[in-house]
């Protein structure tokens, strides 16, 4: 059982001034392998204190000296990788392959981009000619509580303390505490990088303790959140006091559309990428929206896909999925998919329970709804699991009407070979992001959402922009 009770503040490794223990479990296996803290009022003021006087040292640095951190930073999540992608594995259940290639493998991309993205801005600019002298200067907003979910844990902390890091700011990570094993590396990372101490500080809590100390804490400037929809309202709510700027990076329900031309593997490939991670993405594509002539062909391939795919412990090597989180995630899903039953869902692969030969651990089977209606539960809330809705539609209007029909609006997808249809569906769709046939969003690109997707860019400039806010001085000369 590890030891994982401490915080990191101000540079150190320190004993919990308050909170209580909470035990880790493995999701393949149920069994508990470490213990946290879940911190309370006593140990958020420190950790925000040891933030905010760090403040004015690190807003001074230059960029050269901040890339030089951040390399450092890297270097060192780098000599830690491998054993990132064991503790991510363990953790939330990725399969060991997807661990490596992609859970651990996005948080080096994210700082290169953020590394590339602060060498290239221009924290200062003059504006207007004849005479008249406009400057505007990109200062850090200050200092910052980065609130993170357990399902990509790598990818959204490293989305967000590399931006925070290359604007200047000072910061209070709490990751999620269903999955705090990969931060608690995090920090031991950030403490091999050496930086000034107070600008990175991690301290684990729940949402309802340090979560909520830090969206209403009076010296955190901004509450910068992934995480759900639900969570995303509440910390707006207790942010607004202190008028704090919030960035929310929330649920989805992503729309592929998939016209009669798309290429032989759109179908195959939309489905892998909704079980990709066991559904457990806030991008995956949802709800497949087929164009009649070939829908009953892509309910035949859905099928398929669905009974191939390997389900199997997080430590399995090869292409499967792995559990869902937890049991109040696993237990969501169950009733989702029963829901999905009840409401006339035509259900032809996978449905309620484990898969077979897997009773313990948190196994969901790779679900597959045809028929599926706007009207259906499955149709409008995200599940969080591997569980695919489908439905055919008839012209193209009709497709994009279904696809908008959604609270959420963070990643729609496009199959079709004709690109001027593919960018006339990709300016109508409600979305932050349009991926056509298949080509996926890349590190430095700017990823977030609409409307109940939230509001914020991270990636590249757009998420170090998150982190800035903008002073114009008039006058100089
Ligand atoms: P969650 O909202 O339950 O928890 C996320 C984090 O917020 C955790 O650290 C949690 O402790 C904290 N939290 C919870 N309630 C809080 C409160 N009232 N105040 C402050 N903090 C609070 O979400 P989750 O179950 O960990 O993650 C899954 C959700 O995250 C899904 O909805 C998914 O779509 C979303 N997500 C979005 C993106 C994106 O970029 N848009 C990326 C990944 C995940």
């Amino acid at each position: 059982m590890k030891d994982a009770t401490q915080f990191y503040i101000d540079g150190e490794w320190v004993r919990p001034r308050e909170g209580t223990p909470f035990t880790v479990l493995n999701p393949s296996n149920e069994e508990a392998f470490a213990t946290i803290t879940l911190g309370g009022q006593a140990d958020t003021n420190a950790a925000v204190a040891a933030a905010k006087a760090a403040l004015p040292a690190w807003k001074s640095t230059t960029k050269a000296e901040r890339a030089d951190v951040m390399r450092r930073v890297l270097a060192a999540y780098m000599d830690r990788i491998e054993e990132m992608a064991e503790v991510i594995s363990q953790e939330m259940g990725a399969p060991i392959a997807l661990a490596r290639a992609a859970q651990a493998a996005v948080g080096a991309g994210h700082f290169k981009a953020s590394i590339k993205a602060l060498e290239n801005y221009e924290f200062e600019t003059h504006h207007g000619g004849n005479g008249s002298s406009f400057r505007v200067y990109m200062e850090p907003i200050g200092v910052c509580a980065l609130i993170t979910p357990w399902n990509w844990p790598m990818n959204q902390v490293t989305l967000k303390v590399a931006p925070a890091l290359a604007a200047g700011c000072t910061m209070v990570l709490k990751p999620s505490e269903v999955a705090p094993m990969s931060s608690y590396l995090f920090a031991e990372i950030m403490d091999a990088a050496d930086l000034p101490k107070g600008v990175f500080n991690m301290v684990n809590g729940d949402g309802a303790g340090v979560g909520t100390q830090l969206s209403l804490h009076p010296d955190v400037d901004m509450v910068s959140f992934t995480g759900s929809t639900r969570a995303g309202k509440l910390i707006t709510k207790n942010a607004a006091d202190s008028i704090k700027r919030v960035t929310l990076e929330l649920g989805g329900k992503g729309a592929n559309i998939v016209f009669a031309d798309a290429d032989e593997k759109a179908v195959e490939r939309g489905v892998r990428h909704c079980f990709n991670n066991s559904g457990q993405s806030c991008n995956a594509p949802t709800r497949m929206l087929v164009e009649r002539s070939r829908y009953d062909e892509a309910v035949d391939t859905a099928i398929k896909v669905a009974e191939t795919t390997k389900v199997a412990a997080a430590n399995v090597e090869g292409p499967t999925i792995g559990p869902v989180v937890s049991e109040v995630q696993w237990d969501k899903i169950q009733g989702l998919i029963q829901k999905g039953i009840d409401e006339g869902g035509r259900l032809v692969a996978g449905g309620t329970g484990r898969p077979d030969g897997l009773n313990r651990g948190y196994f969901a089977r790779p679900t597959v709804f045809a028929d599926v209606n706007q009207d259906m539960t499955i149709w409008k809330e995200e599940i969080f699991g591997p569980v695919l809705a489908m439905t055919p539609f008839d012209s193209e209007e009709e497709a994009l009407e279904m696809a908008n029909d959604t609270a959420y609006g963070l990643t729609n997808y496009v199959q079709t070979q004709d690109m001027e249809k593919a960018l006339r569906a990709a300016r109508e769709l409600r979305s932050g992001m349009v991926e056509i046939n298949g080509k996926s969003h890349g590190p430095g690109m700017p990823f977030g959402g609409q409307r109940q997707s939230g509001n914020g860019r991270e990636g590249g400039e757009w998420g170090l922009e998150d982190f800035l806010e903008v002073k114009l001085v008039t006058g100089a000369s």
